[in-house]
């Protein structure tokens, strides 16, 4: 082992009056000065301005445009895009282990200094996040996933069969695999952009990245983070481009080797089933990896404390004004606590503010733009008129300046309602108040099976209990519904190398981002035996 000792980047509390706070101010009057930055396409290191340009805004100011950046409309630069990556490949791929790691480990700290305000402030304004969400993610995660994705190649580059019989020798070679990878990131997290493209690259693989349309500025700062830590010309490039179109064109392709995904569940799928048309066109079977959606749940028990349940549930449901792929969207609250519980959701939700970035001070900012303002609210709309749900909290909305939503609490007496069972990605949050007879086993097992036959999903869920024997029977029933299950604690953050992520069912292929597991789905190994 070579590495240094890895352990998750510290994060900063912003304090007013603190240093961190200052730059961080800096950087964010920095890109609304310069700005709106103009984007290239970035191949095989050189900026391709395409004259297609298009525009990401500032999600709380929607009169901001953050930056102008040049789409990929044209099939020849994406056919350009490839390749210069297998050019690059002959090259990286064979670099010793450590050169690929120190360029990762340099991107890591990069990021984790000279442009940790940078990344910030381009996620803070371009994706709607408060300062700590900026901080979780862009800081602390994005620096986490590189760094500890170093340490999961360098444990699987070691780890050969134990064994060798007389006269033989036996090891095992970790290859890339053998053509490109596609990584389309979504808008959420400038970390999972760093993962989508950072994981293959790590092992050896080239990448032709598709960032989201709302996510250009700080991913495109991100881009030029692996280019200053001297990452090769070619293995990542960075095409904003049209999806569809650029999947068709990437999935005929004989040497599309892997695709490396997170967004909607429907895109996903349709992409799998373009992949399954072209499947004799390939050199090999692709590497099909990706992260989808979610519905995912609080179960309350009688015997939980009730005050920090409904924090943490406060907390899952609108931080980040709930998209991310892990909010808590459905609650299951006992009927014993419910006016407790109730009490005290609301007086946290009291205490939420929605506004801009800028100011650091709201808990709450805008969702990311004008389609899924209108999806959300469309939600609470229809929950607004069904006669088996009453909104207790929320449920206003305006678009004048930004897309702003107020955290939306609704009540329901059916547990297939629709905002109950559907995908939102917003901060609305329903609960199903459950008849718990005081904590009886049998009604905790039927708001178990409740959970377990609602809806297709299977990311993340949390069980709030002290009764031991509680949480053992929902632990061992709820196994196939939450690939990130927590016990006592929300149903969001996980963090890189404490729980690795993802889920199964129609949430993904829970591939576990931030463990040796994902990387190992980049590589194509080769079992080696010599006699002597
Ligand atoms: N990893 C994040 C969490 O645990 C969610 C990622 C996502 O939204 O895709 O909250």
């Amino acid at each position: 082992v070579k590495l240094p000792a890895i352990r998750n980047e510290p994060m900063y509390s912003y304090a007013p009056g603190s240093v961190e706070r200052r730059k961080l101010a800096e950087a964010i009057k920095e890109i609304r000065d310069h700005g709106p930055y103009e984007v290239p396409v970035v191949i095989d290191g050189k900026p391709v301005k395409t004259g297609q340009l298009e525009e990401q805004r500032n999600p709380s100011d929607h009169q901001h445009v953050v930056c102008r950046y040049h789409n990929a409309t044209d099939p020849a630069l994406v056919t350009q895009a490839v390749e210069g990556a297998l050019r690059a490949k002959e090259s990286w791929e064979t670099l010793p282990l450590y050169d690929r790691l120190a360029v990762m480990m340099r991107a890591a700290d990069l990021l984790a200094t000279k442009y940790r305000y940078k990344l910030m402030a381009a996620t803070m304004l371009g994706q709607g996040k408060n300062v700590w969400q900026a901080e979780i993610d862009a800081a602390a995660e994005a620096v986490d996933f590189l760094r500890f994705n170093c340490k999961f190649a360098e444990e699987i580059y070691a780890h050969q069969p134990p064994e060798n019989s007389a006269g033989s020798w036996n090891h095992v070679e970790y290859r890339p695999l053998e053509g490109f990878v596609f990584a389309v990131s979504p808008f959420n997290f400038t970390a999972i952009a760093a993962n989508l493209c950072g994981a293959p690259a790590v092992m050896g693989n080239v990448v032709v990245w598709k960032p989201s349309p709302s996510a250009i500025l700080s991913n495109y700062f991100m881009y030029q983070v692996f280019e200053e830590a001297g990452l090769p010309a070619g293995v990542i490039q960075f095409v904003p481009g049209p999806a569809a179109e650029m999947a068709q064109q990437l999935f005929a392709r004989p040497d599309f080797a892997g695709l490396h995904f997170t967004g909607s569940t429907v895109v996903f799928k349709g992409m799998w089933k373009t992949i399954a048309q072209h499947i004799d066109t390939y050199h090999a079977y692709p590497r099909i990896v990706g992260e989808t959606g979610g519905k995912n749940f609080h179960l309350i028990h009688s015997t939980a404390p009730v005050r920090s349940t409904a924090i943490q549930t406060i907390r899952a449901a609108f931080e980040y004004q709930g998209q991310k792929c892990s909010a808590c969207s459905r609650c299951y609250a006992p009927k014993s606590k419910w006016p407790e519980f109730k009490e005290h959701l609301l007086t946290e939700h009291g205490r939420i503010t929605v506004g801009p970035v800028d100011d650091f001070s709201h808990f709450m900012t805008a969702v990311i733009n004008r389609p899924s303002f209108d999806k959300i609210t469309k939600f609470i709309d229809h929950a607004r008129a069904a006669d088996d749900c009453e909104i207790i909290a929320g449920g206003t909305y305006d678009d004048s300046k930004g897309y702003f939503i107020q955290p939306t609490i609704i009540v329901t007496t059916n547990p297939q309602t629709k905002t109950m069972t559907d995908e939102i990605f917003g901060p609305v949050l329903t609960i199903l108040v459950y008849d718990d007879n005081d904590g009886a086993t049998e009604s905790w097992r039927k708001a178990i099976d409740l959970i377990n036959t609602t809806g297709t999903y299977g990311l993340t869920g949390a069980i709030f209990a002290t009764d031991r024997l509680a949480i053992v029977d929902a632990t061992s029933r709820l196994r196939h519904t939450a690939g990130n299950f927590y016990i006592n604690d929300k149903c969001t953050g996980a963090v890189v190398g404490q729980q690795s992520f993802g889920g199964a069912r129609n949430s993904g292929t829970n591939d576990k981002a931030g463990s040796a597991n994902l990387l190992y789905r980049f590589v194509s190994p080769r079992s080696v035996k010599e006699t002597f």
